[in-house]
């Protein structure tokens, strides 16, 4: 597919040599679209794909470098390489070009070999460095995210846990910390297979997550154990546990049909650590599975 080209000049001249030279020596390569001022560009950068910009610096009203951060300050056009195209050689408006976000210049009248050149140049820099973002954001996801139910890992739970502990007795905001724990899983796996075990976690994982409201949380904390953070105080969470519990009891889940589960739940105390707040709810979960499972222990 062509790269495409904005070039935005108030001389409609420049404009012309731009993108006839451009569009002759690389017709395969790009396509150059042209605006004759700041408002022109901005309205089409945001509603094309644009792989480059070529901005004059001398403009009415609004000048090359005011241009510029605008396009730097939208986050649909920050990321696009900007090179300037200057008649003006001083140091300061060189400087100047890179201050406001440029990528490069240009002197007009330019060199044609120079301008593919750099032009070629930035946008593959650019291709580069998108393909390393999105990587580093597929990267921060799998870190953060468990990779079967999509809902936040162990690992993220822990780091959120620490500073939700020391917030809420700084706030003195009371919350309450359950595990919940499938009933009899195993069993689950030995009749219907690996695979449909992995099915339940998924849909159990979505059905928890549709539950948590906006400041609450749910994790995967391994295996088919999950744990939520609820910001209420104890009263209130025994009824959204137990209604939870209650909810998970009543749905068919496919292929097997009803699946249980017990849930440990404790609230927060001005001496924990999330060692002690843990340890509690792990020991209402053992509670509860002791007692004849699918139901909700307390510490
Ligand atoms: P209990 O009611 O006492 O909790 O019994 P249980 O069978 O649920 O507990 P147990 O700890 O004996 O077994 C848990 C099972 O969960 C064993 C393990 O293979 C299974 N399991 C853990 N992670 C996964 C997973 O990602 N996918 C599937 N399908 N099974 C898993
Ligand atoms: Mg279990
Ligand atoms: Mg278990």
């Amino acid at each position: 597919m062509k790269k495409k080209i904005l070039a935005i000049d108030d001389i409609d001249a420049n404009l012309f040599t731009l993108k006839s030279v451009i569009e002759s020596l690389e017709p395969q390569k790009y396509e150059v679209v042209t605006a004759l001022s700041a408002e022109e560009g901005l309205a089409i950068l945001l509603k094309e794909q644009i792989d480059l910009i070529l901005l004059d610096v001398m403009m009415p009203e609004i000048d090359g470098f005011e241009t510029a951060k605008m396009i730097k300050s939208r986050k649909k056009t920050k990321d696009i390489p900007i090179i300037f195209v200057t008649a003006n050689r001083d140091d300061a408006v060189i400087e100047q070009c890179y201050q406001v976000g440029g990528s490069d210049y240009i002197n007009k009248p330019f060199n044609q070999v120079e301008l593919m050149a750099r032009i070629a140049f930035h946008i593959k820099l650019h291709e580069k460095e998108m393909v390393l973002r999105l990587r580093e954001e597929e990267l921060e996801h799998e870190a953060n995210f468990d990779a079967l139910t999509q809902i936040y890992n162990r690992r993220m739970f822990a780091n959120y846990f620490e500073q939700k502990i020391s917030y809420a007795k700084e706030q003195k905001s009371p919350f309450i910390f359950v595990m919940c724990d499938i009933d009899l899983f195993k069993k689950i796996n030995d009749t219907y297979g690996h695979l449909v075990g992995d099915i339940v976690l998924k849909e159990l994982a979505q059905l928890l997550k549709s539950r948590v409201r906006k400041g609450d949380i749910v994790a995967r904390w391994g295996g088919e154990e999950f744990v939520f953070v609820f910001d209420v105080g104890l009263e209130m969470g025994k009824k959204i546990v137990d209604n939870l519990r209650k909810d998970i009891a009543t749905t068919l889940f496919s292929e097997v049909g009803s699946v249980s589960c017990s849930f440990g739940m404790t609230e927060l105390r001005e001496d924990d650590s999330v060692d002690t707040i843990i340890q509690r709810a792990d020991d209402a979960l053992y509670e509860a599975k002791e007692n004849g499972r699918n139901r909700v222990c307390q510490k």
